[in-house]
């Protein structure tokens, strides 16, 4: 939002109360308090999660957490919805070992757990496997944010798998489904295009479906739910985020249609839910099994951390991970327990 834009908000009052707007919502031709703002973000994850099945006692949800405002907003979300529906959410936190910016975003994600009082499990790479992500990609030969992609995503699922997660929740905003569906279609890669919906499936014992509870938040929503509730978050970026990724073009492109045509991002990702079927139809038949040494989800018989992690260190690394996420999740068990 431009500076004078937000004074005109800030002027303006609520479309459902007396009280002063912070948000305008163009496409839904709302303007909104705070407390209404909150409503309205908590209504769009609360219709996600129903469709998709997670409302229920005993449901499982393994968010995660990187400091950032997408994740924390959406983990905020999460513990209040759970609360109110009795479903369980652990927030996962991975300290990947790029310099201050892992400091700072764990500082920022104890904090607000804390605040949430939501239990966090923090894995820390070094710690666990001897390497940093730079390291590790530096050893296997590897760009830095595919390795950093692979780790998170092998880490995430071992915990899932750990804790009997019914999902695994991604910090993925409406703009980021749609930059990565239309980066798909750029490729014509329809069997990646049938994996942005609101969630995907679980492989039970190998693999926890992914869970993308902000299908239907736009980033700027995102942003402004942190801010206004004053949420910890790490503004910086990565260091080693590309300067020019295609998805920012993407992202951009989009803005100025949302412009013109207010609601068009949102039609945009509930089309793509509805048509998910018919892409899955078309979609390669990929053949998944079991890594020969960490027993998960793998396309030939080595997972790509335990191939990585082999090329690094000498040997494949995923049995280690995994005993030691299982030892952690042991210990928030007892903790649980405790009185
Ligand atoms: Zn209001
Ligand atoms: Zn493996």
């Amino acid at each position: 939002m431009t500076p004078m834009l937000r004074r005109a908000v800030a002027r303006a009052k609520c479309s459902k109360c007396e009280r002063p707007a912070v948000a305008e919502i163009r496409y839904a031709r709302l303007r909104l308090c705070r407390e209404h703002f909150n409503e309205f973000m908590e209504k769009k994850v609360e219709r996600v999660l129903r469709r998709v099945g997670v409302l229920q006692k005993g449901r499982i949800v393994v968010a995660a957490v990187s400091g950032g405002k997408d994740s924390s907003t959406m983990l905020a979300i999460l513990s209040k919805l759970s609360k109110k529906y009795g479903f369980r959410v652990i927030g996962v936190h991975i300290v990947l070992g790029i310099r201050e910016y892992s400091e700072k975003s764990l500082e920022k994600i104890q904090q607000l757990c804390r605040e949430l009082r939501v239990e966090c499990l923090v894995i820390d790479l070094e710690r666990v496997i001897g390497f940093t992500v730079p390291e590790l990609a530096r050893r296997a030969k590897r760009p830095t944010c595919s390795v950093c992609g692979l780790v998170k995503r092998y880490i995430l699922n071992a915990v899932g798998v750990e804790l009997g997660a019914d999902y695994v929740a991604l910090g993925h905003n409406t703009d980021d489904i749609i930059a990565y569906s239309i980066k798909s279609f750029i490729n014509h890669d329809i069997t990646q295009l049938a994996k942005f919906g609101p969630s995907t499936e679980t492989i039970k014992g190998v693999a926890i479906g992914r869970l993308r509870p902000l299908f239907e938040v736009y980033e700027r929503e995102s942003l402004l739910y942190a801010l206004v509730n004053k949420l910890p978050i790490v503004i910086d970026e990565c260091p080693f985020r590309p300067r020019s990724p295609m998805e920012d073009k993407i992202k951009e492109f989009m803005n100025s249609l949302e412009d013109d045509h207010p609601g068009i991002k949102l039609a945009f990702v509930r089309r793509l839910e509805k048509r998910l079927g018919f892409y899955k139809s078309l979609a390669e038949s990929q053949k998944y099994g079991r890594c020969k040494y960490c027993g998960l989800l793998s396309a030939g018989d080595v997972c790509s951390f335990c191939r990585v992690t082999e090329k690094a260190a000498g040997k494949p690394l995923g049995p280690l991970v995994r005993s030691e996420i299982r030892r952690l999740v042991a210990s928030i068990r007892e903790r649980s327990k405790a009185p």
